[in-house]
């Protein structure tokens, strides 16, 4: 599936280390991790392809793996995930430390469907509609700039695992809740919560005033912004209705950023982590369908044998702004931090990793 929303990426640079085979590269990047593993730490997002997961030191979803930066104290966070991840990295790692991302093109979608110019239009556009308080709730997947936003305006982040508490909290914060920026999120966690679909309205940057009447804003309970994951998205009702008839026995199991639709039609529906512990604990010879990125369903494939374990989609639901992350990425970063002249270092200014950090601490401390 491709990926639409590239906006914000760099002309291509020249492949690096393009004289070198795959096999050469491969080889080069286990020496080169050997001789610097005192130096470089390597993380990587469950979503990346096994030939960069195999370098990682730790893998984990975008919140866990900065949490492991963190507690890590060598000198360099090689983060093969991306953007916003590795600037998330950063607000959490040492001013000593530098987070490298391998491929400076590797962003994502959702992320780039907010932007803090129209997030401060839109709130001044909302708070003008209402006196109730709005609190604003960011989902993890977005720019280090809108983590500052909440931070400074009373919010917090969220991650898919800890949407429900978050947003318990803003309630008990404020009587609104504006969530971005993805609407799927948001929606179906506050429709777990009991909130009615009625009560939800969609802000669409796009639109003047996100094409909302300001009685609606007054009206509404949940503002969601319009964005969305473009590799989540592609799986479908029909795909579950399909399989409903034709396999039953086969459980179905999404993530929250899947549509409404598709999380009301499935078995199931959780973070990454609850989608993989899940099927981890699953009885021997028990069928998942899985509507998450194609990588982490590979991969759960080849780890639990015992058990069927395919995509839901027939379609590749792939995050190609992930799969940009490739070794021979890798092996230019590594060479260039063993001369001493590190390359795509993510460095949060000051400010904006001091509010970002508040938002992040507070979403902690709910959850
Ligand atoms: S899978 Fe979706 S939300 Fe995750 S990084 Fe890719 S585009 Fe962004």
């Amino acid at each position: 599936m491709l990926n639409f929303h590239e906006s914000h990426e760099s002309p291509l640079a020249p492949i690096p280390e393009s004289e070198l085979s795959d096999e050469q590269v491969l080889s080069e990047l286990h020496k080169l991790k050997e001789e610097l593993k005192d130096q470089v730490v390597v993380l990587g997002h469950h979503y990346q392809q096994d030939d960069v997961i195999q370098f990682a030191d730790f893998t984990g979803d975008s919140l866990a793996l900065a949490k492991d930066a963190e507690k890590l104290d060598k000198p360099y966070v090689m983060f093969c995930g991306v953007h916003f991840m590795a600037e998330t990295a950063d607000i959490l790692t040492s001013d000593e430390q530098q987070v490298i991302l391998p491929d400076m093109r590797a962003g994502c979608s959702m992320a780039d469907m907010a932007n803090r110019e129209d997030i401060d239009r839109a709130w001044d556009f909302m708070n003008s509609c209402t006196d109730e308080k709005i609190v604003p709730i960011t989902y993890i997947n977005c720019a280090a700039s809108l983590k500052a936003f909440v931070g400074d305006n009373g919010g917090s982040i969220c991650t898919s695992s800890n949407a429900e508490e978050v947003i318990k909290w803003a309630f008990s914060q404020g009587q609104k809740l504006l969530f971005f920026p993805d609407q799927h999120l948001g929606r179906n966690t506050c429709a777990k919560m009991g909130i009615s679909l009625d009560e939800m309205v969609i802000y669409n940057p796009n639109m003047y005033n996100g094409g909302l009447k300001p009685e609606q804003i007054a009206k509404a309970k949940v503002i969601l912004w319009y964005g969305y994951c473009s590799v989540h998205q592609g799986f479908t009702k029909a795909q579950v209705d399909s399989l409903k008839e034709t396999r039953p026995e086969v459980n179905v199991i999404v993530h929250p950023e899947c549509s409404y639709e598709v999380v009301q039609a499935a078995d199931d529906a959780g973070s990454t982590a609850y989608i993989i512990n899940k099927i981890k604990d699953a009885p021997a010879g028990t069928k998942w369908a899985v509507g998450t990125e194609i990588n982490l369903v590979n991969r759960l494939a080849q780890k639990f044998p015992d058990k069927e374990i395919f995509s839901l989609s027939p379609y590749q639901c792939l995050c190609t702004t992930m799969y940009r992350v490739r070794p021979r990425w890798l092996l230019a970063s590594f060479k260039a931090i063993k001369e001493n002249k590190p390359i795509n270092i993510i460095k949060v200014d000051e400010q904006t990793a001091a509010s970002s950090k508040v938002a992040l601490e507070r979403m902690l401390a709910i959850k």
